[in-house]
């Protein structure tokens, strides 16, 4: 048995890190297979040929090993792309999925759909349940150009479904004829649009004590980080 796609796009991505690190061409497939063939000992055509259990891990081990990896800075980057993945659930949920709920029935049914059409491979090693937003991270995600043969970054899979799903929901909001403001009051959100903040100003310069409220509750003391033109 050889190598899965999710074990290739693995060990692509340790090979392009390789390369950065050491001002390799990670476009260089002839160079890389050397490499590969040296490091498995027996001559590969492609990396797809890499047995699945034994090859596999000993290519990943040595190219970790190279790589040198520092493992509290490893630490730190798993770290800080898991707190980008919390912050990026807990704004879908609590911004995007109150204001989709307006519009669409089974929000739910609906992001299922969404996360397993753009990562289908993944699907395939977890056939027996839908995927949820936990299934996904915030790590940058690696696509091979096909014209250049160069291995380019990609937004990490949270970063993309936060962007599709704002997309849809700017589409759902004009088609239901609502404005931002419409639907932020709708979903009972916090509104950030000109006008609100506008209010909330001109109430909170007239009375010297509605300022120090406006401050004290933690809603309206939110600082106001959505422009108006914002598609959520
Ligand atoms: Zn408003």
């Amino acid at each position: 048995m050889t190598v899965t796609a999710a074990q290739v796009k693995t060990i692509q991505i340790l090979w392009t890190r390789v390369c950065k690190d050491r001002g390799w061409k990670s476009s260089d497939k002839p160079f890389r297979l050397t490499q590969f063939s040296e490091i498995v000992g027996r001559p590969l055509t492609s990396t797809t040929e890499v047995g699945r259990i034994d090859e596999c891990t000993k290519l990943m081990k040595t190219l970790k090993a190279m790589l040198g990896v520092d493992v509290k800075a490893a630490r730190e980057s798993d770290d800080l792309t898991i707190n980008q993945a919390r912050v990026l659930r807990n704004q879908i949920l609590t911004e995007l999925v109150p204001c989709l709920e307006l519009y669409i029935g089974d929000v739910a049914g609906y992001m299922a759909a969404i996360m397993e059409d753009k990562n289908r491979w993944w699907k395939i090693d977890r056939p027996t349940r839908g995927m949820t937003l936990m299934d996904l991270d915030a790590k940058p995600t690696f696509r091979m150009d096909r014209r250049t043969g160069q291995t380019v970054e990609m937004p990490s899979q949270l970063s993309q479904m936060q962007f599709t799903l704002a997309a849809r929901l700017n589409t759902l909001r004009k088609e239901a004829g609502d404005t931002v403001h419409d639907m932020r009051t709708k979903a009972r959100l916090n509104c950030t649009c000109a006008v609100c903040r506008g209010i909330r100003n001109a109430l909170s310069a007239a009375d010297p004590e509605l300022e120090t409220s406006a401050a004290a509750d933690p809603e309206l003391g939110l600082p106001v980080c959505v422009e108006n033109d914002t598609p959520f």
